[in-house]
């Protein structure tokens, strides 16, 4: 652990992740000062919250000055790499570390992080009920809505910490290690800020960067041959099609000893869903759980809200929100897992991606789509050759549209691929208007 008594620390950044980071820095004897760039409810109400800023703080901009004279910078996972406060910390040579990588520095509890592109949040909550269920102190949280830093006075050298971690959080990992680190998947994404695929990948490979050989690394099969898991130094196991640690097939899953569990025998749906059960049963037999637990807490486990949720099914047509489907990988999982034909709500921020690439599920399984927010045109153009595009100004415009094009046995399915900040506040703002749009059209009925 590292003795912060008496050192300045700049906190960029004030969203939970900042705040966090200062409460905690402040609590190991750190004189904290914080610099953020926008100025909102919000931020005022995290301001208030951390008292005592003894360096002082500055929002609604960063000037060079007040970001210089510090001894360590803890940026958050949304600060851009190239801010003001992080530029003049390369330039002033002073150390930049990240919200996780403080967390990790006075973590004593074993940690599970989990990373990938989708599936993240779904799997480090099963992770956490599967260990508590078998009567493990597990803390659930990372990026899945609290920060680490935030657990790091609740967790003992006997609790685990199952850890939600981004790629921007990974960015400015220096000795984070966790015990057992879980990647998932990783396609196109947030290419705004990594670039390309490559790097990208890069980053989310960072996650095993410290690990040592009594440690675990657990991956999707498709990243067996991969030359950057190769260079892997924990021990590796994998699940997927290919196995051969955690197979899947046909709806089940199967270890090395046999059939561990029937998709028919579980909640979550989708080939998606049994390989987030697949990485989740792999970590907690590393921990020693047995099977007949691991089951039973897969069984009772309905997966989280926003995520493929079946909200009601109003004369024969099923409605689903997956909100949180904010890339294209997302929403074909979804459109693999719907039986019958879709109708899919489709739009809102662009983020760079080709709609293109998943023409093919899109024309086996969609037999409309009602596209809304900024992404309305570009959806347009990728799809209307193929199939019927319908624009909406609003939610409850789309479903209404959608509805009427629905027979008995489609599915009406919100899977925007896009992020949801042009029309909302976040991904959970636009789901809870569509189950409400949808559930106030039941009551109509
Ligand atoms: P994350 O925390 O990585 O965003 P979530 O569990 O919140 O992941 O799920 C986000 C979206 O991705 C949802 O639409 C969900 O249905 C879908 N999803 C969940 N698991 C996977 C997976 N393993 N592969 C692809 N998509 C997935």
């Amino acid at each position: 652990m590292i003795d912060l008594r008496g050192k300045k620390v700049l906190v960029v950044g004030l969203g939970s992740s900042g705040r966090s980071s200062a409460e905690l820095l402040q609590s190991k004897g750190a004189l904290v000062k914080i610099t953020e760039g926008s100025d909102s409810d919000p931020i005022r109400k995290n301001l208030e919250r951390v008292k005592d800023l003894a360096a002082g703080w500055e929002i609604g901009g960063h000037t060079e000055k007040f970001c210089l004279d510090t001894d360590l910078v803890v940026t958050s996972p949304g600060v851009d790499p190239q801010a003001l406060p992080l530029d003049a910390a390369k330039a002033g040579k002073i150390p930049v570390i990240g919200e996780l990588e403080l967390g990790y520095l006075f973590t004593r509890a074993p940690i599970i992080a989990v990373t990938g592109t989708n599936g993240k949040s779904t799997t480090t909550k099963l992770i956490g009920r599967i260990l508590s269920m078998s009567g493990r102190d597990a803390v659930v949280c990372g990026n899945i809505g609290n920060p680490l830093t935030g657990e790091v006075e609740n967790l003992r050298e006997d609790s685990i910490a199952v850890v939600e971690v981004s790629s921007f959080q990974l960015e400015t990992v220096k000795r984070f290690r966790p015990f057992i680190a879980v990647l998932l998947n990783i396609s196109e994404d947030h290419y705004d800020r990594h670039g390309d695929l490559a790097r990208y990948t890069d980053e989310k490979f960072r996650i095993f960067a410290n690990q040592l050989s009594d440690d675990w690394a657990v991956l999707h099969s498709s990243f067996r041959k991969e030359e950057r898991t190769g260079a892997i130094s924990s021990r590796k196991l994998f699940f997927g099609k290919e196995g051969p640690d955690m197979v899947i097939g046909d709806g089940t899953l199967v270890t090395p000893e046999g059939v561990l569990l029937k998709e028919s025998d579980m909640a979550l749906k989708g080939v998606h869903n049994l390989e987030n059960v697949a990485s989740a049963a792999i970590a907690a037999r590393i921990m020693g759980v047995d099977d007949g637990c691991i089951k039973e807490a897969v069984r009772g486990f309905s997966g989280l809200d926003h995520r493929f949720q079946t909200v009601s099914q109003i004369d024969g047509v099923r409605y689903i929100d997956d909100s949180k489907a904010t890339n294209i990988d997302a929403t074909q999982r979804a459109l693999e897992s719907v039986e019958g034909k879709v109708i899919l709500i489709a739009g809102g921020r662009d983020k760079g991606g080709d709609y293109r690439s998943i023409l093919r599920p899109v024309r086996e399984k969609v037999k409309r789509i009602v596209a809304i927010g900024e992404a309305a045109d570009k959806i347009n153009e990728a799809f209307s050759s193929y199939i019927p595009v319908d624009s909406a100004k609003d939610m409850s415009e789309a479903i209404r549209v959608s509805a009427e094009c629905a027979a008995a046995g489609d599915t009406v399915l919100l899977s925007p691929m896009c992020s949801s900040f042009d029309m909302f506040t976040d991904y959970k703002h636009r789901g809870v208007v569509f189950q409400r749009e949808v559930r106030r059209m039941t009551e109509e009925k």
